[in-house]
């Protein structure tokens, strides 16, 4: 399997996305170690180091490191970005003073780029914490991961910490004000892009009914996990029919 080198820093980029355009990333988790409540089968980042307890907190950057270092990184730019994501080396809502970060992010958005907007990328396995799920709801665009519908499959494809259930996750998406979801597609071993997985996973696409859906496959095959990318054709076609079936707009990226 191709491991990416993980983020050593708080600041990345800016990357250009199709998605965000121009990026600046900002990670919240420990440098160089990756932290999150999943282990997806896609994930290009190597295994999962958990947060159980506290000694699993040691390494996160400061709200006061993180918010310099993205103070000077917008100072550097010749132009403000487009976006800042909070994202990196895992899950972002996994740091331990995740709301005093975003506090501090909308201050710095207000005083120096208010035309930027701010985003998170999450695995949304945190939603079901009222703090958690109101932090997010002050960002720009919360885009939060759904990748499969049925408990199986979760299971399966997203391989969570062991307290995280779909139905959980499902309840916590669905009291956020404003949604956007983001789903990665693929075939393989295990797949969410056919059969009972795919309709398990409109069905939940619907009773969610965000403001949008963003689809996307791996970019490349994962050997050691059997993960398949499904073609551009396939993507488009699922996207046409999520959009007919859930009256949600579905983009394919
Ligand atoms: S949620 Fe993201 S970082 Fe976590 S295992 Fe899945 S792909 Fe990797």
């Amino acid at each position: 399997m191709s491991v990416l080198e993980l983020q050593r820093d708080v600041v990345y980029g800016p990357i250009s996305f199709r998605r965000l355009g121009r990026s600046l990333g900002i990670n919240l988790l420990p440098p160089s170690r990756k932290v999150c409540t999943f282990d997806c089968v896609y994930c290009q980042y190597d295994t999962a180091h958990t947060v159980p307890g506290p000694a699993g907190q040691v390494g996160f950057p400061s709200v006061d490191s993180v918010l310099q270092k993205v103070e000077e990184a917008i100072r550097r730019q010749p132009s403000p970005p487009d976006y800042l994501t909070l994202s990196g080396n895992g899950e972002p809502t996994l740091h331990p003073n995740f709301p005093d970060i975003v506090s501090g992010m909308l201050e710095l958005q207000d005083r120096m780029c208010p035309q930027s907007r701010l985003a998170i990328l999450s695995n949304s396995s945190r939603m079901h914490r009222l703090e958690i799920r109101e932090t997010v709801a002050q960002l720009d665009d919360p885009i939060m991961k759904l990748d499969a519908g049925d408990p199986q499959t979760f299971s399966r494809l997203s391989r969570p910490s062991s307290a995280i259930t779909l139905e959980k996750i499902l309840e916590g998406l669905e009291a956020m004000p404003r949604l956007i979801i983001q789903s990665m597609i693929i075939e393989g071993e295990v797949q969410n892009a056919e059969g009972e997985a795919r309709e398990a996973w409109l069905a939940s696409v619907a009773r969610l009914s965000p403001e949008m859906v963003q689809i996307y496959t791996a970019e490349r095959p994962v050997a050691e996990s059997g993960v398949r990318q499904v073609s551009r054709q396939h993507l488009e076609e699922l996207a046409s029919r999520a959009q007919e079936r859930t009256g949600v707009t579905v983009k394919a990226y």
